[in-house]
């Protein structure tokens, strides 16, 4: 079968490799869309184990049932369409009782796919089946499908800041992730959103997708958020970029009583200077979120199918396989694309916009 070998991100090769072997649990899913993830272009975290074919936000329909996996209405048939995860907590250990079910040991290092979702085929086994695999309602495509999971981290932060009536909201960065926070915190109720770029094509996008105020990352941003919000900074502020300056920034632009929800986080050397006096002084305070648990990934498809959080508008380029390489430039030049979606067995030659 075809993969995508990922190298680096200037190197991501079509291969082949054997179709998995399915055992005792395991589900073959043949791959109808894969999403190119912001996190799979984090070259310093991904170099560590290459090569290896990547894709984590994956859809399709099951080929095989291995042995034990329950079958029928319950359970899984040939046929069904699903959306997988590849990560799941183990919902035992004290982190997951405690409701950190991102935080997981189990999570952090169990990968039940084989061999990754650039790939025709794509093997599911132990946890991942009984408890990361969900069916897709039939009104929900496989490409909205693949919103599920970067959703699912999006709801998972949104939810950790409490989105309030009416907050003013700032988004730093408007990639893929900047622009799902700005269409879910439209959704909760936010009041003002002001989201920030460096690049005028994504700015342009944050209007289109519900950003009040849209703002070159150069300018001097609490001065623009006190300016356009009434002489207050943010209740919320959303770092959703790894650039160090848009972290300080985050810092030096939320409210008194507000949060900082560091989404993206730079590099593991930078060392961020916090003020952490006035922090403590105004009730400030600094969360974090990473990844999303089944429950998070459930909340979104429920965004989707309803219709209350829409994905398709965002996906710019449906491409084949063959031009997997492509994707990783366009995803890491993210200037004239927002979602890139690899269909690993369609015929075509691919869609752009
Ligand atoms: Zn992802
Ligand atoms: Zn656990």
């Amino acid at each position: 079968m075809k993969v995508g070998m990922y190298y680096n991100n200037r190197d991501v090769r079509l291969e082949e490799l054997p179709v998995p072997q399915v055992g005792d649990g395991d589900l073959l899913m043949e791959v109808q869309a894969s999403g190119i993830c912001g996190s799979d272009i984090m070259e310093w975290y991904r170099i560590k184990k290459a090569p290896l074919v990547l894709g984590h936000e994956v859809t399709g329909n099951i080929i095989e049932v291995g042995k034990g996996v329950a079958n029928g209405t319950e359970g899984f048939s040939v046929g069904d369409r699903i959306f997988a995860t590849h990560h799941v907590p183990c919902d035992e250990c004290r982190d997951c009782l405690n409701g950190y079910h991102t935080a997981c040991h189990t999570f952090h290092s169990e990968n039940n796919f084989a061999p990754g979702g650039f790939a025709q085929y794509l093997r599911i086994s132990g946890r991942s089946v009984r408890k990361g695999t969900t069916k897709l309602p039939d009104s929900v495509s496989f490409e909205e499908g693949s919103f599920i999971e970067p959703l699912g981290t999006v709801v998972r932060g949104l939810r950790e800041v409490e989105i309030l009536p009416g907050d003013t909201v700032l988004v730093l960065g408007s990639g893929l992730i900047g622009l799902l926070h700005i269409k879910l915190a439209r959704a909760l109720g936010a009041g003002t959103i002001i989201a920030t770029d460096v690049h005028e094509y994504r700015l342009r996008t944050a209007e289109r997708f519900g950003a009040d105020h849209a703002v070159d990352a150069a300018e001097d941003i609490s001065a623009v958020v006190a300016e356009v919000n009434g002489g207050r900074l943010a209740d919320k502020v959303v770092v959703s970029t790894g650039s160090p300056a848009a972290a300080q920034t985050g810092l030096m632009s939320v409210e008194k009583g507000g949060s900082v929800l560091f989404f993206a986080v730079p590099k593991p050397e930078v060392h961020l200077d916090v003020d952490i006096n006035a922090f403590w002084r105004d009730s400030k305070s600094i969360k974090v979120s990473y990844a999303a648990s089944p429950l998070d990934n459930a909340q979104a498809l429920e965004l989707i199918r309803s219709g209350r959080v829409e994905v398709a508008d965002m996906v710019t380029h449906r491409l084949p396989l063959e031009r997997i390489g492509e994707g990783f430039r366009l995803t890491c030049e993210g200037t004239q694309s927002l979602k890139v979606i690899m269909e690993p067995n369609s015929v075509t030659e691919g869609t752009d916009q």
